[in-house]
């Protein structure tokens, strides 16, 4: 694989996506991509979907979100491992934590440039998209100093926009002052083509204006729906390793939202739990039943380790995440087959 897509907004984006995470992974694994990034606006809402949806279908799913910095900013975070996943979450919280403190709609979510600094661990950071990104060096300077060379990238775009090459020139010059590498992003708001007109629509109903009169905020061109990976290498003639280098880092990026969490009951980490929990049980039943006959006795007991054998159970399938996930990736397989209309749909989703 040449290219992997670093950038890219789902419907969760809320106003700033006109796909859902269902309608992007078909989408990407038809145009050849083996890896896509999920980065919403300030959210990872539709990450849980992405990741079922891209394991049901074979497309190894990156997750990350857009954040808003507190001077109008645009940083693009990915999650590298765990500890990443939870300081994004983290950020993500205190993004939204003074959202709702007066009555009336929520204002807009954002972080500190200090707040991004003290979550840096287990993220990557790229510098943001085009209009909004962080593009001044004693920024990226400190951005450097908290995220490590491995783990900070200039991010370059190519909106078709006039000031394009100039910016990008900017911005690799920039890139190679500070010893940085480059990658390069689509920013992709679309599956398709036939959707851009529904992102122009969300635009309008977002800035509280009409189609006429949103023409300046809204794109006028199609570089925001979601492009081969030869196309986006074309894209980037001038900067074939910010190409490649996306195609790096996405091997690097291994977060599976659906088994590297490790949400455990609280006592779950004592291993010795399951014995005492059954110590405990036996000796309260010896108590209860002391006066009771003996088949009832032997009933009790039967239905006690019938109890304990679905704890176990239940527990161990919950440390593996395969419960729910399990049945997501059914759903997900029968949505991509029927939407298709692949005859083989019931073949797909016995799998
Ligand atoms: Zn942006
Ligand atoms: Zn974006």
């Amino acid at each position: 694989m040449t290219y992997a897509e670093l950038h890219c907004h789902s419907a969760f984006s809320f106003l700033d996506g006109a796909s859902l995470p269902d309608e992007l992974v078909p989408a990407a694994l038809e145009l050849g991509y083996d890896a896509l990034a999920l980065t919403d606006h300030n959210s990872v809402s539709g990450s849980m979907e992405f990741a079922v949806s891209a394991g049901a279908l074979g497309l190894r799913p990156i997750h990350g979100a857009e954040v808003d910095l507190d001077d109008g900013r645009h940083l693009t975070l990915l999650v590298k491992d765990s500890l990443g996943w939870s300081n994004l979450c983290r950020l993500l919280t205190h993004a939204h934590a003074h959202t709702r403190e007066k009555p009336g709609p929520p204002s807009d979510p954002y972080v500190s440039l200090a707040d991004v600094v003290e979550h840096a661990e287990g993220l990557v950071c790229l510098s943001g998209c085009a209009l909004r990104g962080v593009h001044d060096e004693p920024t990226l300077k400190r951005l450097l100093e908290a995220f490590g060379r491995e783990r900070l990238r200039v991010e370059l775009q190519r909106p078709f926009l006039r000031d394009d090459r100039a910016r990008n020139r900017r911005l690799s010059t920039l890139a190679g002052r500070l010893d940085l590498r480059c990658v390069a992003s689509g920013n992709v708001h679309a599956h398709a083509r036939s959707r851009a007109p529904l992102q122009d629509a969300l635009v309008a109903v977002r800035i509280h204006s009409t189609l006429d009169a949103s023409e300046p905020q809204r794109r006028g061109n199609f570089s925001h729906v979601l492009a081969s990976p030869a196309a986006m290498a074309a894209r980037f003639p001038e900067y074939p390793e910010a190409v490649s280098e996306t195609a790096r880092m996405a091997d690097e990026l291994s977060f599976d939202l659906r088994c590297d969490l490790g949400y455990r009951y609280p006592g779950a980490e004592d291993a010795e739990s399951m014995r005492k929990l059954s110590e405990l049980c036996d000796a309260r039943m010896l108590d209860r039943y002391i006066d009771a006959r003996a088949a009832t006795r032997e009933q009790a007991a039967a239905r006690l380790s019938e109890e304990l054998r679905i704890i176990e159970a239940l527990v161990m399938e919950h440390q593996n995440g395969i419960t729910i996930h399990a049945r997501l990736d059914r759903h997900s397989a029968e949505r991509y087959a029927s939407d298709r209309g692949d005859p083989g749909a019931d073949e797909i989703a016995d799998r």
